[in-house]
Protein backbone atom coordinates (compact mmCIF):
# COMPACT_ATOMS: atom_id res chain seq x y z
CA UNK A 1 0.00 0.00 0.00
CA UNK A 2 2.94 2.53 0.65
CA UNK A 3 4.61 1.84 -2.46
CA UNK A 4 1.03 2.57 -4.36
CA UNK A 5 0.69 5.59 -2.29
CA UNK A 6 4.35 6.52 -3.21
CA UNK A 7 3.91 6.09 -6.85
CA UNK A 8 0.80 7.73 -6.92
CA UNK A 9 1.04 11.12 -4.63
CA UNK A 10 4.86 12.10 -5.15
CA UNK A 11 4.46 11.67 -9.00
CA UNK A 12 1.00 13.58 -9.51
CA UNK A 13 1.87 17.57 -10.62
CA UNK A 14 -0.92 19.10 -7.73
CA UNK A 15 0.21 19.47 -3.66
CA UNK A 16 -2.04 16.90 -1.87
CA UNK A 17 -3.38 16.87 1.71
CA UNK A 18 -5.08 15.03 3.64
CA UNK A 19 -6.84 16.15 7.25
CA UNK A 20 -8.34 14.48 10.04
CA UNK A 21 -12.22 16.04 11.05
CA UNK A 22 -10.11 18.17 13.07
CA UNK A 23 -8.10 19.88 10.40
CA UNK A 24 -5.12 18.45 11.60
CA UNK A 25 -2.76 16.94 8.61
CA UNK A 26 -2.67 13.45 8.25
CA UNK A 27 -0.65 13.07 5.20
CA UNK A 28 0.93 15.53 2.43
CA UNK A 29 2.87 14.80 -0.97
CA UNK A 30 6.19 16.22 -1.21
CA UNK A 31 4.96 18.98 -3.39
CA UNK A 32 3.53 20.78 -0.36
CA UNK A 33 6.71 20.32 1.83
CA UNK A 34 8.29 22.54 -1.00
CA UNK A 35 5.70 25.08 -1.21
CA UNK A 36 6.19 25.66 2.74
CA UNK A 37 9.77 24.95 3.16
CA UNK A 38 9.05 22.14 5.78
CA UNK A 39 9.94 18.51 6.26
CA UNK A 40 7.35 15.74 6.84
CA UNK A 41 7.27 15.52 10.25
CA UNK A 42 7.34 18.83 11.39
CA UNK A 43 3.87 18.91 9.92
CA UNK A 44 1.98 15.65 10.40
CA UNK A 45 -0.56 16.12 13.33
CA UNK A 46 -0.56 19.43 13.33
CA UNK A 47 -3.72 21.81 13.31
CA UNK A 48 -4.08 23.76 9.68
CA UNK A 49 -4.14 27.02 12.22
CA UNK A 50 -0.62 26.46 13.37
CA UNK A 51 0.63 26.13 9.66
CA UNK A 52 -1.78 28.56 8.73
CA UNK A 53 -2.12 31.43 11.46
CA UNK A 54 -5.60 33.27 10.76
CA UNK A 55 -6.85 30.79 8.26
CA UNK A 56 -9.63 30.37 11.06
CA UNK A 57 -10.94 33.84 10.03
CA UNK A 58 -11.13 33.08 6.48
CA UNK A 59 -14.15 31.76 4.27
CA UNK A 60 -11.57 29.37 3.26
CA UNK A 61 -11.68 27.74 6.38
CA UNK A 62 -15.89 27.75 6.99
CA UNK A 63 -15.67 25.89 3.40
CA UNK A 64 -13.50 23.00 4.73
CA UNK A 65 -15.88 22.68 7.65
CA UNK A 66 -18.65 22.40 5.66
CA UNK A 67 -17.11 19.27 3.83
CA UNK A 68 -16.36 18.01 6.42
CA UNK A 69 -19.95 18.75 7.60
CA UNK A 70 -22.01 18.14 4.13
CA UNK A 71 -19.18 16.01 2.14
CA UNK A 72 -20.29 17.57 -0.84
CA UNK A 73 -16.86 18.02 -2.69
CA UNK A 74 -15.64 21.78 -3.59
CA UNK A 75 -13.43 23.78 -5.50
CA UNK A 76 -12.32 27.48 -5.26
CA UNK A 77 -9.81 29.45 -7.24
CA UNK A 78 -7.17 31.47 -4.89
CA UNK A 79 -4.94 34.20 -6.32
CA UNK A 80 -1.38 35.20 -4.23
CA UNK A 81 0.92 37.71 -5.32
CA UNK A 82 4.66 37.39 -4.86
CA UNK A 83 6.20 41.03 -4.50
CA UNK A 84 8.58 40.61 -7.78
CA UNK A 85 7.40 37.69 -9.81
CA UNK A 86 3.92 38.28 -9.78
CA UNK A 87 0.60 37.02 -9.71
CA UNK A 88 0.35 32.84 -8.74
CA UNK A 89 -3.21 31.00 -9.34
CA UNK A 90 -4.41 27.77 -7.75
CA UNK A 91 -7.18 25.83 -8.10
CA UNK A 92 -8.32 24.01 -4.76
CA UNK A 93 -10.37 20.91 -5.15
CA UNK A 94 -11.70 19.80 -1.56
CA UNK A 95 -13.50 16.80 -1.03
CA UNK A 96 -14.32 14.47 1.63
CA UNK A 97 -12.00 11.36 2.78
CA UNK A 98 -13.19 9.58 5.63
CA UNK A 99 -14.52 11.71 7.92
CA UNK A 100 -11.89 14.49 6.84
CA UNK A 101 -10.93 16.05 3.81
CA UNK A 102 -8.97 15.93 1.37
CA UNK A 103 -7.61 18.50 -0.98
CA UNK A 104 -5.67 18.73 -4.18
CA UNK A 105 -3.93 22.28 -5.30
CA UNK A 106 -3.34 22.45 -8.64
CA UNK A 107 -1.30 25.66 -10.41
CA UNK A 108 -3.22 26.94 -13.20
CA UNK A 109 -1.45 30.20 -13.47
CA UNK A 110 -0.67 29.74 -17.10
CA UNK A 111 -4.37 28.86 -17.87
CA UNK A 112 -6.10 32.19 -15.88
CA UNK A 113 -3.45 34.19 -18.20
CA UNK A 114 -4.60 32.22 -21.35
CA UNK A 115 -8.34 32.85 -20.37
CA UNK A 116 -8.07 36.16 -18.68
CA UNK A 117 -6.34 37.15 -22.30
CA UNK A 118 -8.53 35.43 -24.25
CA UNK A 119 -11.83 37.35 -22.59
CA UNK A 120 -9.70 40.39 -22.76
CA UNK A 121 -9.23 39.94 -27.06
CA UNK A 122 -12.99 39.19 -27.38
CA UNK A 123 -13.83 42.27 -25.37
CA UNK A 124 -10.87 44.61 -27.41
CA UNK A 125 -11.88 43.12 -31.15
CA UNK A 126 -14.86 44.02 -30.46
CA UNK A 127 -13.68 47.56 -30.14
CA UNK A 128 -10.25 48.24 -31.11
CA UNK A 129 -11.08 45.98 -34.54
CA UNK A 130 -14.72 47.25 -35.26
CA UNK A 131 -14.09 50.93 -34.63
CA UNK A 132 -11.70 51.18 -38.03
CA UNK A 133 -14.40 49.15 -39.89
CA UNK A 134 -17.14 51.00 -39.17
CA UNK A 135 -15.51 53.99 -40.01
CA UNK A 136 -14.60 52.89 -43.53
CA UNK A 137 -18.15 51.81 -43.93
CA UNK A 138 -19.70 55.22 -42.79
CA UNK A 139 -17.32 56.52 -45.66
CA UNK A 140 -17.61 54.32 -48.36
CA UNK A 141 -21.67 54.86 -47.95
CA UNK A 142 -20.73 58.57 -48.04
CA UNK A 143 -18.52 58.17 -50.63
CA UNK A 144 -21.98 56.16 -52.92
CA UNK A 145 -24.06 58.57 -51.85
CA UNK A 146 -21.90 61.94 -52.37
CA UNK A 147 -23.01 63.79 -55.71
CA UNK A 148 -20.38 66.32 -55.53
CA UNK A 149 -17.46 64.24 -56.91
CA UNK A 150 -14.57 66.29 -55.91
CA UNK A 151 -14.97 65.15 -52.14
CA UNK A 152 -14.76 61.54 -53.06
CA UNK A 153 -10.95 61.63 -52.97
CA UNK A 154 -10.69 63.05 -49.57
CA UNK A 155 -13.12 59.59 -48.80
CA UNK A 156 -10.81 57.17 -50.65
CA UNK A 157 -8.49 58.67 -48.46
CA UNK A 158 -9.49 58.20 -45.12
CA UNK A 159 -10.88 54.50 -46.12
CA UNK A 160 -7.16 54.03 -47.00
CA UNK A 161 -5.39 55.35 -43.58
CA UNK A 162 -8.29 53.59 -42.00
CA UNK A 163 -7.93 50.48 -43.67
CA UNK A 164 -4.13 50.82 -42.78
CA UNK A 165 -4.44 51.28 -39.13
CA UNK A 166 -6.76 48.19 -39.14
CA UNK A 167 -3.77 45.88 -40.96
CA UNK A 168 -0.94 47.39 -38.50
CA UNK A 169 -3.23 45.89 -35.45
CA UNK A 170 -3.79 42.41 -37.62
CA UNK A 171 -0.60 42.44 -38.47
CA UNK A 172 1.01 43.15 -34.79
CA UNK A 173 -1.71 39.92 -33.88
CA UNK A 174 -0.43 37.59 -36.55
CA UNK A 175 3.14 38.00 -34.94
CA UNK A 176 2.56 37.99 -31.50
CA UNK A 177 0.68 34.49 -32.31
CA UNK A 178 3.63 33.28 -34.62
CA UNK A 179 5.67 33.90 -31.51
CA UNK A 180 3.79 31.97 -29.22
CA UNK A 181 3.06 29.12 -31.66
CA UNK A 182 6.47 28.98 -33.32
CA UNK A 183 9.72 26.41 -33.15
CA UNK A 184 12.54 28.34 -31.32
CA UNK A 185 15.71 28.06 -33.50
CA UNK A 186 19.19 28.36 -31.81
CA UNK A 187 21.63 30.88 -33.63
CA UNK A 188 24.64 32.28 -33.10
CA UNK A 189 24.24 35.76 -31.95
CA UNK A 190 26.08 39.10 -33.47
CA UNK A 191 24.28 41.70 -31.52
CA UNK A 192 25.71 44.39 -33.99
CA UNK A 193 24.11 42.77 -37.28
CA UNK A 194 20.98 42.48 -34.93
CA UNK A 195 20.65 46.03 -34.06
CA UNK A 196 21.83 47.54 -37.43
CA UNK A 197 18.77 45.35 -38.96
CA UNK A 198 16.62 46.40 -36.29
CA UNK A 199 17.71 50.03 -36.71
CA UNK A 200 17.09 50.15 -40.57
CA UNK A 201 13.96 49.18 -40.51
CA UNK A 202 12.67 52.13 -38.06
CA UNK A 203 14.50 54.30 -40.24
CA UNK A 204 11.46 55.33 -41.56
CA UNK A 205 10.00 56.23 -38.33
CA UNK A 206 8.48 59.78 -37.52
CA UNK A 207 11.06 61.45 -35.10
CA UNK A 208 14.11 58.46 -35.81
CA UNK A 209 16.41 61.05 -37.35
CA UNK A 210 16.02 63.31 -34.20
CA UNK A 211 17.31 60.63 -31.94
CA UNK A 212 21.32 59.62 -30.93
CA UNK A 213 21.60 56.30 -30.92
CA UNK A 214 24.04 54.73 -28.40
CA UNK A 215 25.24 51.23 -28.36
CA UNK A 216 27.72 49.17 -26.19
CA UNK A 217 28.08 46.01 -26.76
CA UNK A 218 30.53 43.97 -24.03
CA UNK A 219 29.63 40.15 -24.43
CA UNK A 220 32.82 37.89 -23.61
CA UNK A 221 31.21 34.56 -24.85
CA UNK A 222 29.87 33.26 -27.87
CA UNK A 223 25.86 33.87 -27.20
CA UNK A 224 23.30 31.84 -28.57
CA UNK A 225 19.90 32.12 -28.69
CA UNK A 226 16.62 32.59 -31.35
CA UNK A 227 17.35 35.35 -33.60
CA UNK A 228 13.91 35.92 -34.59
CA UNK A 229 12.40 36.17 -31.12
CA UNK A 230 15.66 38.21 -30.41
CA UNK A 231 14.56 41.14 -33.16
CA UNK A 232 11.52 41.30 -32.43
CA UNK A 233 12.05 42.20 -28.77
CA UNK A 234 14.67 44.58 -29.56
CA UNK A 235 12.32 46.09 -32.49
CA UNK A 236 9.31 46.65 -30.23
CA UNK A 237 11.74 48.30 -27.12
CA UNK A 238 13.69 50.52 -29.66
CA UNK A 239 10.09 51.36 -31.28
CA UNK A 240 8.77 52.16 -28.48
CA UNK A 241 12.06 54.47 -27.20
CA UNK A 242 11.13 56.33 -30.34
CA UNK A 243 7.63 56.65 -29.94
CA UNK A 244 7.56 58.33 -26.80
CA UNK A 245 10.48 60.29 -27.08
CA UNK A 246 10.23 63.86 -25.58
CA UNK A 247 9.77 67.24 -27.64
CA UNK A 248 13.05 68.64 -25.82
CA UNK A 249 16.46 68.14 -27.75
CA UNK A 250 18.88 65.38 -27.44
CA UNK A 251 16.26 62.43 -27.59
CA UNK A 252 18.72 59.32 -27.00
CA UNK A 253 18.33 55.53 -26.81
CA UNK A 254 21.07 53.72 -25.20
CA UNK A 255 21.46 49.83 -25.87
CA UNK A 256 23.74 48.29 -23.41
CA UNK A 257 24.48 44.91 -23.97
CA UNK A 258 26.55 42.97 -21.21
CA UNK A 259 27.40 39.45 -20.02
CA UNK A 260 25.30 38.68 -16.71
CA UNK A 261 25.16 35.40 -14.53
CA UNK A 262 26.07 32.82 -17.85
CA UNK A 263 23.61 34.68 -19.79
CA UNK A 264 23.34 38.44 -21.46
CA UNK A 265 21.73 41.31 -20.07
CA UNK A 266 20.01 44.37 -22.65
CA UNK A 267 19.10 47.54 -21.28
CA UNK A 268 17.01 49.28 -23.50
CA UNK A 269 17.41 53.08 -21.81
CA UNK A 270 15.66 56.53 -23.27
CA UNK A 271 15.07 60.15 -22.36
CA UNK A 272 11.56 60.15 -23.19
CA UNK A 273 8.19 60.94 -22.04
CA UNK A 274 8.45 58.16 -19.25
CA UNK A 275 5.95 55.85 -17.67
CA UNK A 276 2.95 56.93 -14.68
CA UNK A 277 4.29 54.72 -11.90
CA UNK A 278 0.76 53.15 -11.27
CA UNK A 279 -0.07 52.44 -14.96
CA UNK A 280 3.77 50.06 -14.72
CA UNK A 281 2.37 47.14 -13.71
CA UNK A 282 -0.17 47.07 -16.69
CA UNK A 283 2.23 47.81 -19.27
CA UNK A 284 2.78 43.86 -20.49
CA UNK A 285 -0.68 43.34 -21.02
CA UNK A 286 -2.22 43.12 -24.61
CA UNK A 287 -3.96 46.22 -26.03
CA UNK A 288 -2.79 48.14 -22.87
CA UNK A 289 -1.59 51.75 -23.31
CA UNK A 290 -0.35 53.81 -20.73
CA UNK A 291 -0.63 57.57 -21.99
CA UNK A 292 -3.18 59.51 -24.64
CA UNK A 293 -0.58 59.95 -26.84
CA UNK A 294 -0.23 56.55 -27.36
CA UNK A 295 0.28 55.55 -31.14
CA UNK A 296 0.03 51.58 -31.60
CA UNK A 297 -2.47 48.73 -30.85
CA UNK A 298 -0.89 48.39 -27.32
CA UNK A 299 0.67 45.16 -28.28
CA UNK A 300 4.47 45.79 -29.13
CA UNK A 301 5.63 45.17 -24.85
CA UNK A 302 3.12 42.08 -24.83
CA UNK A 303 4.58 40.56 -27.87
CA UNK A 304 8.05 41.37 -26.24
CA UNK A 305 6.91 39.96 -22.44
CA UNK A 306 5.92 36.24 -24.72
CA UNK A 307 9.44 36.62 -27.02
CA UNK A 308 11.53 36.79 -23.61
CA UNK A 309 9.22 34.32 -21.78
CA UNK A 310 10.03 31.89 -24.66
CA UNK A 311 13.12 32.70 -24.46
CA UNK A 312 13.45 31.76 -20.80
CA UNK A 313 14.76 35.09 -19.76
CA UNK A 314 12.57 37.94 -17.81
CA UNK A 315 12.32 41.22 -18.36
CA UNK A 316 12.59 44.23 -15.90
CA UNK A 317 11.05 48.50 -16.20
CA UNK A 318 12.55 50.86 -14.46
CA UNK A 319 10.54 54.37 -15.69
CA UNK A 320 9.74 57.77 -14.60
CA UNK A 321 7.55 60.33 -15.77
CA UNK A 322 9.47 62.89 -17.91
CA UNK A 323 12.66 61.58 -17.23
CA UNK A 324 12.68 58.28 -19.13
CA UNK A 325 12.48 54.49 -19.71
CA UNK A 326 14.93 51.72 -18.94
CA UNK A 327 13.52 48.17 -20.30
CA UNK A 328 16.18 45.42 -18.88
CA UNK A 329 16.19 42.21 -20.46
CA UNK A 330 17.45 39.30 -19.21
CA UNK A 331 18.33 36.01 -21.41
CA UNK A 332 20.08 32.92 -20.82
CA UNK A 333 23.04 31.62 -23.37
CA UNK A 334 20.71 28.08 -25.03
CA UNK A 335 24.08 26.85 -25.97
CA UNK A 336 25.36 26.87 -21.81
CA UNK A 337 22.09 25.46 -21.31
CA UNK A 338 21.97 22.33 -23.22
CA UNK A 339 25.20 21.11 -22.36
P1 LIG B 1 1.92 50.68 -28.13
O1 LIG B 1 1.70 49.91 -29.37
O2 LIG B 1 0.75 51.49 -27.70
O3 LIG B 1 3.18 51.46 -28.15
P2 LIG B 1 3.16 48.85 -26.25
O4 LIG B 1 2.62 47.54 -25.77
O5 LIG B 1 4.43 48.79 -27.03
O6 LIG B 1 1.98 49.56 -27.03
O7 LIG B 1 3.38 49.77 -24.99
C1 LIG B 1 2.30 49.96 -24.09
C2 LIG B 1 2.30 51.36 -23.56
O8 LIG B 1 3.45 51.55 -22.73
C3 LIG B 1 2.38 52.44 -24.64
O9 LIG B 1 1.09 52.77 -25.11
C4 LIG B 1 3.06 53.59 -23.89
O10 LIG B 1 2.08 54.33 -23.19
C5 LIG B 1 3.93 52.88 -22.84
N1 LIG B 1 5.37 52.79 -23.21
C6 LIG B 1 6.01 51.72 -23.73
N2 LIG B 1 7.32 51.96 -23.91
C7 LIG B 1 7.53 53.24 -23.52
C8 LIG B 1 8.69 54.10 -23.44
N3 LIG B 1 9.91 53.68 -23.82
N4 LIG B 1 8.51 55.35 -22.94
C9 LIG B 1 7.28 55.76 -22.53
N5 LIG B 1 6.16 55.03 -22.57
C10 LIG B 1 6.27 53.76 -23.05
Amino acid sequence: MSELREAFFEQVGEVLIIFDKELRFVDVNQNFLKTINLKREEIIGKHITQVSPGIEDTPRYQLYLNVIQTGEPVFLDETRTHPSLGNFVSRINVFKVGEGIGMAIQDITDLKEAVDELETFIYKSSHDLRSPISTILGLANLAISDINRDTTDFYFKMVKKKAEELDFILNQLMETASIRKDEKTVHLIDFNEIINEVKNSLAHMNGFKEVRFEEHIDVDQRFYSDKRLLKSILQNLLDNAIKYKHDHADAFVKIIVSTNDGGIKIEVADNGIGIIENLQENIFNMFFRATEKAKGAGLGLYTVKYAVRKLGGRITLNSKQNEGTVFTVYLPNEKIHKC
